[in-house]
């Protein structure tokens, strides 16, 4: 089966160019989103080699697809997203009309996350005549607004559509299938506020200023301590200073001043222990500096995630990547998030594992290498069967 797999998924290059144009070629940006357009691409596919689907839209043109081969648990779940960000400057082509250089394709989506559902649609291809032999379900997912959250792709998939999985593979980690995203750190999104009083600016201690107390919060925050500040498989707990605003002018005492944090923390953390620690901050200054006054909300929060120890992906990934690539994937927990999330949260035993370099995704001149994405499919072939016996 491994030689019938493997020179399958070769005679497959131009089909995996020809719908990887395709795909780029329908414009996806999100915002607006217009999944449908690619989703119209993939359904041709899925109709030309009797490949079941549906069609599952929360809201008309925000449209994901899912493919249907086999039958039964176990059930192996791959979603690749249709939706793009958007091309920005410096393009020498033409981002929406993919060009073929030196082995690689060139588009706005090429590497993400386009360029993988081309492979896994030849792959699903694939399966699909081989069916007989699978026992269990492969399904293939076409979602919409993953760079705006998924509330309208895999969220509304998992939440509202009943599609459900034993196992999930997430090919939208890059790094060249050279690690296994096991887990993502906690992203809590905070928005705090120091509220004054207005004043002359030539008698400022007759207000209270804002901005001095943003100041002096925000300089206890650079310094602050996490509970977890270590884990094998993630880097250090960080805090980012996004945004801040404050002031109406020059000669004004400032009454309120905002600013925006992106905080990233480690499994074994919370997020109310996050948020006590700077209440806590807050109450220490207000010791010294009674009239400081803050507010703080939260405008998103994704709690750290971590697949299970016993997660037979983690094995088949490695070997069928060592036989293939000549390497094994590290395991490693990622910064940034995925819906790989978002399945573990419903109990799917989900990893991130696909091609692409980490520096492609969301730059001007968008690239993939086609061995890369024929060498995905030959993978994912191998890890399926394995899976599915
Ligand atoms: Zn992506």
């Amino acid at each position: 089966m491994k030689e019938i797999i493997i020179n399958y998924i070769e005679s497959q290059e131009e089909e995996i160019v020809r719908l990887a144009t395709e795909l780029i070629g329908a414009n996806t940006v999100n915002p607006p989103g217009n999944e449908c357009l690619a989703v119209n691409v993939v359904e041709k596919y899925f109709k030309t080699h009797g490949i079941q689907y549906d069609i599952f839209e929360k809201i008309k043109g925000r449209t994901n697809i899912v493919g249907y081969i086999g039958s039964g648990n176990p059930i192996l779940l791959v979603a690749c997203h249709l939706d793009v960000v958007p091309p920005g400057d410096g393009w020498n082509t033409d981002p929406f009309k993919s060009v073929v250089k030196n082995g690689r394709i060139y588009g706005r989506g090429a590497s993400d996350n386009k360029g993988q559902m081309a492979s896994m649609l030849v792959l699903a291809r694939f399966l699909k005549e081989n069916e007989s032999k699978l026992s269990g379900s492969f399904l293939l997912v076409g979602a919409a607004d993953e760079e705006k959250g998924s509330s309208l792709g895999m969220k509304y998939l998992l939440d509202e559509c009943k599609v459900t999985a034993d196992f999930a593979i997430i090919p939208d980690v890059a790094h060249n299938m050279r690690m296994i995203d096991v887990g993502e750190k906690g992203a809590l999104f905070l928005n705090i506020t120091s509220h004054g009083k207005q004043a002359h600016g030539s008698t400022p201690e007759k207000g209270t200023n804002a901005i001095w107390d943003m100041i002096e919060l925000l300089n206890q925050l650079k310094n602050i301590k996490f509970k977890c500040l270590s884990h094998e498989l993630f880097t250090p707990p960080t805090l980012n200073l996004g945004t801040i605003s404050g002031g109406v002018a020059t000669n004004i005492v400032a009454a309120k001043c905002e600013a925006r944090l992106d905080i990233r923390y480690l499994p074994g953390e919370t997020k109310e222990e996050v948020l006590n620690n700077i209440k806590e901050m807050m109450a220490s200054i207000r010791k010294h500096n009674p009239t400081a006054n803050y507010e703080i909300t939260i405008d998103s929060d994704l709690p750290p995630s971590q697949a299970p120890v016993d997660n037979p992906l983690l094995n088949l990934i490695a070997m069928h990547t060592e036989s293939i690539l000549g390497l094994k994937p590290k395991t490693m927990g990622l910064s940034g998030s995925t819906v790989t999330k978002q399945l573990i949260e419903k109990d799917i035993m989900a990893v991130g594992f696909g091609p692409g370099d980490e520096e492609q995704a969301h730059i001007a001149n968008e690239s993939i290498e086609i061995k890369e994405l024929i060498d995905f499919g030959k993978i994912m072939g191998l890890i399926t069967f394995d899976l599915l016996k």
